[in-house]
């Protein structure tokens, strides 16, 4: 099968009802586009999942800060087809702005909580709300079996996995492992950003942060890791830190002292143009409670 592309929600209804005509399970994976192999494994993962699988592409406007890149962020719908249709993919929802929000549009989804507005939902106010917004429009349009995120944005995969709970939406959310390059980078349409010397330095995050999960899953004390983690990140040519701290895996509390239970580091840093995101999982060696 080759892929399909469709721009409108009634299209994208249409092709839908067909496949559940035929019982088929379907799988949706929103993307904002500018597609590299991280996008990829998530179809390729969702693929054991469902009988069809549906990537969105749009760059969804309420989800960027007005200081932010939303006009600037990487448009390459052709190559992006491309990509889904040599991975199997069988249709690609990539409707306009004028589409998804029409003129007299007026409804916001907020998700309230202590792990929306900590890191990125403190160092992008409203940026969790715009999130909200769009995946709920895509799953009620789309209205699949299953979706599938990265946990590379982990705490935007906890987001919706409240909401879709809150709201009972019947679809099933499965977490995706994080994509890297061979030296270690988390794989982003940002990247594209990076100039070639940028590009080099960017790989301190997953250092800094391979050695923090090392030292805090043995009990080492936070406070010295997270200050050397800045110092190196920040020496290593960053321009600023937004945030690189140590949460809770399941709740996003902030972690004081050392790790105790299942726990994650989170950082997010300024290069160049570029803001990047990573984050590790932190699995203490000795569990007492
Ligand atoms: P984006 O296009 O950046 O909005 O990302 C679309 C989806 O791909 C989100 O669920 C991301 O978490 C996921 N994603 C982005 N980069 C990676 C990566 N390197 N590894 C795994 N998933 C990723």
């Amino acid at each position: 099968m080759t892929l399909k592309t469709v721009h409108s929600v009634a299209e994208l209804r249409a092709v839908v009802a067909g496949w559940r005509a035929r019982g088929l399970r379907v799988a949706l994976v929103p993307t904002m586009g500018a597609l590299h192999a991280g996008h990829i494994s998530l179809t390729d993962h969702v693929r054991n999942h469902a009988d069809r699988v549906i990537v969105s592409i749009f760059v969804n406007p309420t989800q960027f800060g007005p200081n932010e890149d939303f006009g600037a962020y990487p448009r390459t719908l052709p190559d992006d087809q491309k990509m889904l249709d040599a991975a199997g993919v069988e249709l690609c929802f990539a409707p306009s702005v004028e589409e998804m929000y029409p003129d007299g549009f007026a409804t916001r989804v907020s998700v309230d909580g202590s792990f929306t507005n900590v890191l990125c939902g403190a160092s992008r106010p409203g940026h969790f709300d715009g999130v909200a917004q769009i995946v709920t429009k895509l799953l009620l349009q789309a209205l699949p079996d299953c979706a599938i995120f990265g946990q590379k944005d982990y705490q935007q995969l906890m987001v919706i996995r409240r909401f879709t709970t809150d709201l009972n939406i019947p679809v099933e959310i499965i977490g995706a492992p994080i994509l890297r390059e061979d030296d270690g980078l988390a794989m982003s349409s940002r990247n594209r950003y990076l100039t070639p010397e940028e590009r080099a330095i960017a790989p301190t995050l997953d250092r800094v942060l391979g050695e923090i999960t090392k030292a805090a899953a043995r009990g080492a004390e936070i406070a010295p890791l997270l200050s050397k983690g800045r110092e190196d990140i920040l020496n290593a040519g960053f321009k600023s830190i937004d945030y690189l701290e140590i949460r809770d895996a399941d709740t996003l509390e902030r972690v004081e002292d050392r790790v105790r239970k299942r726990s994650r580091v989170f950082v997010a840093a300024h290069l160049g143009k570029a803001r990047l995101i990573d984050n590790h999982a932190i699995d203490p060696i000795n569990i007492t409670g």
